[in-house]
């Protein structure tokens, strides 16, 4: 699991121009997912071979008109604290110090996390003194001059970052490192607890607290007909007492690190709610981050005639027409209704993200689709597939080896996926493909 260093602060300091600067070309997520998903919350950044998660609280601004909660900048900030391993308060150095400001600084120093004052837009280093001293007011420290569009500033800032980031390997105490790991995320409400109560209440299960971890990670161990199984959860699912409970952010960034420690993520959505757009993004963020990904749709029980019923599946299947792989359990977790059939597909969506594909049959397929399949053409040049070979499990990837590489566009991209799929299956899981040069 990666630490999370989350970025706060008002609109317009220049959140995100930091992000771009900081998570740099690394940004190898973003990159891959195109056709997936655009939204660019979370980055991975990397300093000195350094890994971390970097968050933009501002890129998930404004609420969309699905969400009940319009929460403001500041709740928004502590939550992002909350979860953060280190805090990047960013104001504007050509403003001054504003109310906004003052606010998130005041509950910034309640958060008992690592904080950086940035004093951004500090374009000419020369010029940076006289702007910097208003911003001792806050009480956050000695403010620190940047510009994030220039990048002055920043190479030192990442060295200060990386050195207040927690030990590597300190939550690494894992009792089962073999147990498959599965997250349960959703929105507030969905049922997550319940569902997880259901579980552990049905099942052999262990809690492994993990020691001296900064960071509330408590996993619960579930053996069943001899396999092991490790529930993620970060502190979110056990302990509901926090009153950010109903931010929505909050319970995204929940789960982007449940996500992180999962091979399964199981989606619970509320079935008189239906999929909603946050559903969609986090089920974007685990396919993203290679989870395999099981929808349940919870509180089957309150759906009392067929029409409600077609409507919940049909929210689904509308938002996940790039997903249409994940397979869709219609569970009460109030009633325990097939919430025992879960195990199934958890296991085979593991199996599938396992699986291996030999040489022989891949190359089999690579005939067919040059026989009866579509390419590209551009003006006098056609993409031709001269290979293909897996090149990683867990989600599977594969890599094909083509003459014209920038040929390849989203729409082939997925006709190719969909081809695999219909070839080898895959239920449940993502699949990576990458198309390389041949040389
Ligand atoms: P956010 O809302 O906090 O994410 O802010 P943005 O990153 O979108 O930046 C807001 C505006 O400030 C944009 O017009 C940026 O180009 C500008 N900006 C960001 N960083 C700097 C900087 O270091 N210097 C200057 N002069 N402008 C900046
Ligand atoms: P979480 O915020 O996602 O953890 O959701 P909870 O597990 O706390 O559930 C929210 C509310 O929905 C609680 O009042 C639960 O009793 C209720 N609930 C959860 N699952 C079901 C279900 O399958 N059917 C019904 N009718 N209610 C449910």
């Amino acid at each position: 699991m990666k630490p999370i260093v989350a970025i706060v602060g008002r609109p317009n300091v220049g959140k995100s121009t930091l992000v771009n600067r900081l998570a740099g070309t690394n940004d190898a997520i973003v990159h891959e997912s195109r056709g997936v998903t655009r939204d660019r919350s979370y980055h991975d950044a990397d300093w000195n071979g350094r890994e971390f998660t970097l968050v933009d609280t501002g890129g998930i601004e404004p609420m969309k008109s699905d969400d009940v909660f319009s929460t403001s900048i500041r709740d928004q900030a502590l939550a992002a604290a909350e979860e953060a391993d280190v805090v990047l308060f960013v104001v504007d150095g050509s403003v001054g110090v504003t109310e906004e400001d003052e606010s998130v600084a005041r509950m910034l120093k309640r958060v008992k996390k690592p904080v950086l004052l940035l004093v951004n837009k500090l374009d000419n280093p020369a010029r940076e003194d006289e702007r910097l001293w208003e911003f001792y007011s806050l009480g956050i420290g000695d403010p620190r001059p940047i510009s994030a569009h220039h990048g002055h500033g920043t190479g030192d800032l990442l060295d200060e970052v990386v050195s207040l980031l927690p030990e590597e390997g300190e939550d690494e105490d894992d009792p089962y490192p073999d147990a498959l790991g599965v997250a349960i995320i959703g929105r507030p409400n969905a049922g997550k607890s319940s569902l997880f109560n259901k579980i552990i209440g049905s099942e052999r299960s262990i809690v492994s607290d993990i020691a001296g971890t900064t960071r509330d990670a408590i996993d619960t161990y579930v053996e069943r007909d001899g396999r092991r199984y490790r529930l993620v959860d970060t502190a979110g699912i056990r302990k509901k007492s926090t009153v950010y409970e109903n931010i929505e952010y909050y319970s995204m960034v929940r789960g982007l690190r449940a996500i992180d420690r999962a091979d399964v993520a199981l989606l619970v959505v509320d079935s008189g709610v239906g999929m909603t757009e946050q559903d969609q993004k986090v089920a974007n963020l685990a396919i993203d981050r290679g989870c395999a990904l099981v929808i349940l749709l919870n509180k089957w029980d309150l759906l009392d005639d067929d029409y409600k019923r077609e409507q919940a599946l049909d929210t689904v299947n509308r938002r996940m027409t790039l997903a249409p792989w994940a397979p869709i359990l219609r569970i009460s977790a109030l009633t325990g209704r097939s919430v025992e059939k879960i195990w199934k597909l958890i296991d085979a969506a593991a199996a599938e993200r396992a699986k291996t594909i030999s040489t022989s049959a891949l190359n089999r397929f690579l005939t067919g689709l040059r026989e009866f399949g579509h390419t590209v053409v551009d003006g006098k040049r056609r993409l031709r597939m001269h290979y293909v070979t897996q090149t990683g499990t867990n989600p599977p990837a594969f890599t094909f080896f083509v003459n014209h590489p920038d040929l390849v566009n989203d729409t082939y991209r997925r006709y190719v996926e969909n081809r695999m799929r219909a070839e080898f299956g895959f239920e449940g899981t993502p699949i990576r493909l990458y198309f390389h040069k041949k040389h």
